[in-house]
Formats: structure tokens, C-alpha cells, sequence
């Protein structure tokens, strides 16, 4: 990708994040801390779509920085990829909370939430173009292949994501945190498989786009 390209979308991105940064369209809006937008290389072959930020990640106005991110940093390195090398954002660019006794606590984002937000979501993906999108957990999953998934019975298979983008959904790296006992290793096994389809389909050779020169065509 030319440093122009690079810088373009980047700019674009940028002019996004600033039109995030102020829609109200949901009550969370007036209630966090930092929009979360996203981010990551602006060229990236791979895309990590989580639920929604939490508290680390409302302070620090960067998706995946607590614990989950964390393990998803070390999900990543697995199969071979570098945070910086991803684009990593979510359904809602702000914290969905709900009052408990001490204080604001992380919720799941509702699907109005996630549909006043899915304009900048499907904007990131527009820029971004990524060869491959990777939701995490059952909400992302249900924002882009409808309320009706079901992430035990549907993960680890490939979807037909934004426009025609290959999407995998697996596990939230916070699911893998919360389990205890038996059920670890068995999720544990899953995750690790549908990351190695991830992997294997950003190793398939390159499918010439129409248009696109083809330097075997042009010289044989
Ligand atoms: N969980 C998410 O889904 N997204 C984040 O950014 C952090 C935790």
C-alpha cells in the first residue's frame, strides 16, 4: 500500500473519529468517558470487531486495553499478527453501562445502540476494506448476521460479512477469561481452531480483483 493510500485513509478515519466524538444519538453517548473508535493500521488484510468498550478502554479512549485486550493481543500473536499490523474497533464506539452499587458496571450494547452506531462501523470497514473481519462474541456476531445467531451452534464457520467481506465469528476473549473448571480447554480448543482459519485464508493466494493488472497476463 503507497504511503498516500496509507495517509488518506488515515486522514478519513480521523475526520470519522471526530464525527463520533460527538453523536449523542444514545443516552451511553452522555454518559462515557472517551468515544472509543478504533484502531490499528489503516491497510489492514484483517479486522477485530468486539461488543463495545469497557472501563479500561472508556478511560483511555482505545479499544481492547483491559484484560480482554490483553488476551486478545496474545490470541493475535498466535497465528502469527501484531496488534499494530490489525484494525481493532467494536459494534459502539462508547461504554454501555448500567448503575450497580458501586458504580457504573460494563453491559452488553443493546441493538438500537448498535444500530445508531453501525454508520461508523460499516464507514471503518468502507476505509478499511480488510481482506477478513473477525467478530468477537455474540453481539458482534448479531450485529452483522442477525439477532437469530447463535454463537455455541454458529461460530468457526465463514460468513458473508459487509459487503461480501469473508467474516469468522469466535469467542470473546472475556468469555475465555470468566470460565472456570472443564469448559476452558474444550472453548480454549475452538478459539484456537477458528483462528487458524483466520490464518489460513490471509495465507490463500491473492484473488485478482476485476480490473486489476495481471503481470502473467500482460507477459507471458
Ligand atoms: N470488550 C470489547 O468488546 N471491546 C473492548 O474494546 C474491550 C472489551
Amino acid at each position: 500500500m503507497s504511503l498516500e493510500e496509507r495517509a488518506r485513509r488515515q486522514e478519513l478515519l480521523a475526520q470519522q473519529a471526530a464525527t463520533a466524538d460527538v453523536c449523542r444519538l444514545c443516552t451511553i453517548g452522555s454518559q462515557r468517558r472517551n468515544n472509543v473508535y478504533g484502531e490499528g493500521d489503516p491497510c489492514a488484510r484483517l479486522m477485530v470487531v468486539g461488543e463495545g468498550p469497557g472501563e479500561t478502554e472508556d478511560l483511555l479512549g482505545r479499544p481492547f486495553v483491559g484484560r480482554a485486550g490483553q488476551l486478545l493481543d496474545k490470541m493475535l500473536n498466535a497465528i502469527g499478527l501484531a496488534r499494530e499490523e490489525v484494525y481493532i474497533c467494536n459494534t459502539v464506539k462508547c461504554r454501555p453501562t448500567l448503575e450497580g452499587s458501586h458504580g457504573p458496571r460494563n453491559r452488553a450494547p443493546d441493538f438500537e445502540e448498535m444500530a445508531n452506531c453501525r454508520r461508523f462501523l460499516d464507514r471503518q470497514i468502507e476505509i478499511i476494506a480488510p481482506e477478513i473481519i473477525l467478530a468477537l462474541g455474540s453481539p458482534a456476531a448479531k450485529s452483522f448476521l442477525g439477532r437469530d445467531f447463535q454463537i455455541t451452534k454458529m461460530r468457526g464457520r465463514w460468513y458473508a460479512g459487509p459487503n461480501g467481506i469473508p467474516l469468522m465469528v469466535t469467542f470473546h476473549p472475556a468469555y475465555l477469561l470468566r470460565q472456570t473448571g472443564g469448559e476452558i480447554e474444550a472453548t480454549k480448543r475452538m478459539v484456537w481452531n477458528d483462528l487458524k482459519a483466520v490464518r489460513a485464508k490471509l495465507d490463500e493466494p491473492p484473488i485478482p480483483r476485476p480490473g486489476q493488472a495481471q503481470q502473467v497476463e500482460l507477459f507471458p
